[in-house]
Formats: C-alpha cells, structure tokens, sequence
C-alpha cells in the first residue's frame, strides 16, 4: 500500500513476481497541486500504481511529469501504460539513455539478450514499445522544484549509463534507484551499458551525501539514519569494484 514518507514524498511499493517490479515515489505538497512520479515498474504493474495514486487523493489530472532513474525494463515496463492514463505528463530522462530511446533502440532497456527473450516470452511486446520521448533530457546537477520539494538531479552512471539520483537537501533525502540498496547491496554492474568503475565514483558521491533518508527502487527503504549503512555499503564494494 501506499505510505507517506515525508510530507510531500510517497512511496508506492513495486510487486516483485518472477521478475522485479521496481517501486514508484511521488513527490509533491498538497497545496501547490502538481506532482511527479519517479520510476513506473514492470509491464501490467502500472494500474494498481494508479489507484493508490488516487487512493491517497493525488488526482491523475495534477500528475506532471515522470522522471525516470534509468530505463531498465522492471522501472520503464509500464511507463506506456502510465503515459495513457497521464498524456499529459512530461517524461524526464538522462540525455544518454533517452539518446537509446529516441531511436528505438532498446539494448538498455532489457540489458541483455537473455532477459530480452524471456521478458518478451512471458508479455507482449510489440516492436517499438519502448521508442520513447523524453521531453526533458537531463544532464545532472539540475536544481528542480517539483510540487514545492527542492531536488538536486545527480547523475551516477555505473548500474547503466544514464542512471540518476535524486536529493533533498533538507531532508538529506536521496532516491537512488537501482545503484545503492537499504540492505547492503548496489546495483548489479553487468547489463548493456553499465561500468564498475564508473558506478564505484558513483557510490563515493553517494556516500559524501550523508544520506538520513533513502529510498531506493527495490527492496526496503531507510526512513532515517541511513548514513553509516550506506557508507559501509559503499566501503564493502568499493574493494571489489576495483581502484
Ligand atoms: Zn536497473
Ligand atoms: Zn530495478
């Protein structure tokens, strides 16, 4: 179910089945009535993410824009299906992986040959599914104020190559996506486009971060305290991801 974080932040969490089916934020305050998603999920795990939208009183009219942490299938799965109930909403992506949408070229999005096979076994995914516009391409270090919450859009590539975070400074909040978990563990570094040691620069950015409050796409999250997880997270990898 739907749960509020912080006034203004949601969390909606993903409905992992055999595949992962990545969790969706909301952000934006009641009173200046606009709101952005960030992250959709899995193909066919877009509706039930829209009722608690609406459940928790968000109305689908007020959604503005989607901002993507990567493109992975498990997060931009559903993203058509999101788009057409909100046609209005903006679509906000890296400029390197929207580059791969754009032209239709969804090596990213699946990340690898067996995953493309088995995904398109088990759903129907006609051709051009994932050729996608990015209304705003973004290149990190952008200052966004999206529905009266201040965030700094951080690009770490390394998990893929348009990966981004998003921070709240005053909360120390960081929405990381799939590159640092709650639990121990950073995004898996072996799909089309990813790079050990990029994502290594990565997590020590993330970890300057002193991150209270993180939130990332699967698995649990850290409503507060998380600096000293994450800094040893970041510690543990950094060994094996090399110097
Ligand atoms: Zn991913
Ligand atoms: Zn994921």
């Amino acid at each position: 179910m739907i749960e509020n974080v912080i006034e203004g932040v949601w969390w909606i969490p993903g409905r992992d089945r055999f595949l992962p089916d990545s969790h969706m934020y909301v952000i934006g305050k009641a009173e200046f009535g606009e709101y952005t998603l960030v992250d959709c999920g899995l193909m066919e795990m877009g509706a039930y993410k829209l009722e608690e939208l609406e459940h928790a009183g968000i109305s689908l009219k007020a959604v503005k824009r989607i901002i993507m942490t990567h493109t992975h299938i498990d997060h931009i799965g559903c993203l058509p299906e999101i788009l057409a109930a909100v046609p209005h909403a903006e679509v906000w992506i890296h400029k390197d992986e929207a580059a791969y949408l754009e032209r239709g070229d969804d090596r990213i999005v699946y990340g690898n040959k067996m995953f493309e096979s088995a995904i398109r076994s088990q759903y129907r995914v006609p051709d051009g599914t994932f050729t996608i516009k990015a209304h705003r391409k973004l290149e990190g270090e952008e200052e966004v104020n999206l529905g009266g919450i201040p965030f700094r859009i951080l690009h770490i590539p390394g998990h893929s190559v348009g990966s981004i975070g998003l921070f709240n400074e005053e909360h120390r909040l960081f929405m990381s996506g799939d590159t640092i978990y709650a639990d121990g563990a950073i995004g898996r570094y072996d799909l089309a486009s990813a790079d050990a040691g990029q994502l290594k620069k990565s997590l020590e950015r993330i970890a300057d971060l002193r991150v209270d409050i993180l939130l990332p796409c699967h698995n649990r999250i850290v409503k507060g305290g998380a600096d000293p997880m994450v800094r040893n997270t970041v510690r543990q990898w950094g060994a094996l991801l090399g110097s």
